[in-house]
């Protein structure tokens, strides 16, 4: 799926649980959108890949694309991870309540999982678990996905902004 898809849908979910925790609309999408990229830092060609340049491709060689960054365990690291860094660095200066933007990273990076499951290329949850999960089959990039995924997170991004 393109990243343009995934920011959509990202950015909609984000903006989503931004306004059910009451912490507003602009950053809960964003951040949202972000966390919505990250999973395919292993393909370079994408957003979050050309972002990490040389890592991305290296993270390519090493595991292939769509294996471990798209693992139940790197939704539940990367979330841990931001929600040290939101209470560590960001409460400190005031910025973000870490427990609700940890919140927007989980549904954003859920979001691109799932999203990504539903093509018929599968995802492989529990990567090196070679057991494919599937929420749909789609065709893997194909354009009638792209549009609905893209027109999804974008009525869940409206329904957000008409609700903040
Ligand atoms: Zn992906």
């Amino acid at each position: 799926m393109r990243s343009y898809s995934h920011s959509l849908l990202g950015a909609g979910v984000g903006a989503l649980v931004g306004n059910v925790m009451g912490i507003g609309f602009v950053l809960p999408a964003i951040v949202g959108m972000v966390a919505g990229l990250l999973p395919d830092v292993d393909e370079p060609s994408s957003a979050a890949g050309r972002a990490f340049g040389v890592w991305s491709k290296k993270m390519k060689n090493s595991w292939g694309h769509r294996t471990y960054t798209h693992t139940v365990y790197a939704v539940a690291i990367t979330t841990i991870v931001m929600y040290i860094s939101f209470r560590g660095i960001f409460v400190m200066l005031g910025l973000f309540p870490p427990g609700p933007y940890s919140l927007v990273v989980l549904a954003g990076l859920l979001s691109h999982i799932i999203a990504d499951m539903t093509t018929r290329s599968g995802i492989y949850l529990f990567y090196p678990a070679k057991k494919l999960f599937f929420a749909g089959r789609w065709e893997a990039d194909g354009k009638k996905e792209e549009i609905i995924v893209s027109l999804f997170g974008f009525v869940l991004l409206f329904v957000a902004f008409i609700n903040s």
